[in-house]
């Protein structure tokens, strides 16, 4: 039978339930347990590709081209549990769904409620991995508990337990007990009114995971225990790791919530496997260098908005063994003149994927520097157009290259919008999707970095390569090193007599793993290795 474990947060958001998750996740699958996760969203959007980063960090994209929440890139770093679109359930999907079998007459006679079709629906896919195949399923809740919006999810959450059995079902609750500066004290008061709320809903949580900055001693871990309701041995600190987020699988482990997990559910489960963890901390705190790299983008003040992306260079810096400083440059801010001094010093330059004509100039000048004084550069999605428009630019001589996303009158657009996109109205989950075939040219930078002939990538983009502009930006030094068999589409551009200069057409950053980092960001990371050794 496949158990289930609910994941709520209290307090405050940005607790970083999502990456505690997904350690839970990687912890179980280390006691060789078959693991699947999921989030729900409680927002109405039916799914988060028509959010932008400021109102919800990155659009995190799956094997099968769902456009989801970032913190199933966690799900999908950490572990080894199959993601993709239905991973990620909000209401909106919920409601589209219901609202759908209501119009086909599913319900006919029925007056639809929150209570019970809605729930029923929830119900359904917190189901949907049950069989002989999974041993348990990690449901996480976005936002907090209390909030209005998340209150259907709660009320299923409560009634799956009360049929499944609470033998077979776990609420894990992540709360703040935060640090006064002034009394020099921890306070555990929103902890317990955060576990009020649960229980006022009808949830008592098996299992707390309190955040803090400081450790929680045996006094105030009782107390949280005994106000809560919530057995002693099943309340854990989670502290600010020190160095790295990799260290925190290994902390929770040290603090036994895997055990307290497996014990409260009655599961069997292994020894912890967690060499290859254990290897990669040691690596990511010993790094034998540092080296600088600059992302050129439009959400500087936003770590989330390009995640996958931070996430990914780390990986390529672990590959190379050695700490990565990412120095995140406002592509408003950058032009031609400029762009010496405020890209001084760094040794890989990287502009990430994104949409809208902002902070388009700028790339084009970090790009023209990192031509112009190879430095590597590597470029995703939007950066790869970029590039392209960069090459058109300067080196092909079409002065007013551009992507027809930006300019409608060029008279060279080399970007272009994809054939089968030039009747789409819908905004919504419209976009080329998902992964796509990859075909490498021989003797390329990428062929020779994937050691493979043949790749897929996940792609999320409108525009595309324009073929019409294929020859002459070919004659004039453009290799094309990468292309879709089946649709001819350009899919990585690089420069020959360049130490590194690749632009992919898709996200490579969304399979990029701590413990299998994404060959080309470790070759990335590696030309700007070496290009800081030449300095
Ligand atoms: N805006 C570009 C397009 O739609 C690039 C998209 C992206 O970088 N994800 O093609």
């Amino acid at each position: 039978m496949t158990k289930h474990v609910f994941i709520t947060g209290g307090v405050v958001s940005s607790l970083g339930k999502g990456l505690t998750t997904a350690c839970i996740g990687a912890l179980l699958e280390a006691r060789g347990l078959r693991v699947r996760i999921q989030k729900f969203d409680p927002y109405i959007n039916v799914d988060a590709g028509t959010m932008n980063p400021f109102q919800h960090g990155e659009v995190y994209v799956t094997v099968d081209g769902g456009e989801t929440d970032l913190d199933l890139g966690h799900y999908e770093r950490y572990t080894a549990a199959p993601i993709t679109r239905s991973s990620n359930i909000t209401s909106g999907r919920i409601y589209h769904n219901v609202i759908s079998k209501e119009r086909k007459g599913a319900y006919l006679g029925g007056c639809v409620q929150v209570v019970p079709h809605i729930t029923n629906e929830i119900k359904a896919h917190i189901r949907q991995h049950d069989g002989p195949d999974v041993d348990l399923v990690l449901s996480e809740l976005g936002g907090t508990v209390g909030d209005i919006e998340g209150m259907a999810f709660m009320e299923a959450f409560r009634q799956f337990a009360y049929e499944n059995g609470r033998e077979n079902t776990a609420f894990v609750h992540l709360t703040l007990v935060p640090y006064l500066r002034s009394s020099g004290e921890l306070k555990t008061k929103p902890t317990q009114q955060s576990v009020g709320v649960l229980r006022q809903i009808g949830v008592q949580p098996d299992v707390l995971v309190c955040r803090t900055e400081r450790p929680l001693t045996q006094e105030m871990r009782d107390k949280i225990a005994m106000f809560c309701n919530v057995e002693k041995q099943y309340v854990f600190d989670e502290r600010d790791v020190e160095h790295s987020i990799y260290e925190l699988p290994l902390q929770l482990q040290q603090a036994g919530l895997d055990e307290a997990l497996i014990r409260r559910l009655g599961l069997k489960a292994g020894p912890a496997k967690l060499d290859a963890w254990q290897d990669l901390v040691h690596r990511v705190l010993n790094p034998q260098g540092t080296v600088d790299i600059a992302v050129v983008g439009k959400y500087v003040e936003l770590k989330d908005a390009y995640k996958s992306v931070y996430e990914a260079i780390d990986h390529g810096g672990i590959a190379n063994r050695v700490e990565v400083k990412v120095h995140r440059i406002n592509a408003e801010e950058l032009n031609d003149d400029n762009a010496g001094k405020m890209l001084r010093g760094m040794a890989g330059i990287l502009v990430p994927g994104g949409f809208g004509e902002r902070g388009i100039e700028g790339k084009i000048s970090a790009v023209r520097f990192a031509r112009e004084n190879r430095v590597p550069y590597y470029g995703l999605c939007l950066g790869m157009q970029i590039a392209v428009i960069e090459f058109a630019r300067h080196v092909a001589g079409m002065t007013d290259a551009n992507s027809s996303e930006f300019s409608r009158d060029t008279r060279h657009p080399v970007i272009t919008l994809l054939k089968d996109q030039r009747n789409v109205k819908d905004m919504g989950g419209t976009m080329r999707l998902g992964a796509q075939p990859c075909k490498l040219a021989e003797g390329t930078a990428s062929r020779v970095a994937y050691g493979a002939e043949l790749v897929q990538e996940r792609h999320r983009h409108r525009y595309e390569f324009n073929n019409e502009f294929r020859s002459r930006l070919i004659e004039k030094g453009l290799v094309v090193a990468g292309l879709n068999p089946d649709l001819d589409l350009v899919e990585i551009c690089e420069l020959k007599d360049h130490p590194f200069f690749v632009g992919v057409q898709f996200h490579p950053e969304f399979q990029s793993k701590p413990l299998k980092p994404h060959p080309l960001f470790a070759a990335f990371v590696k030309a700007a290795v070496e290009r800081a050794k030449s300095r």
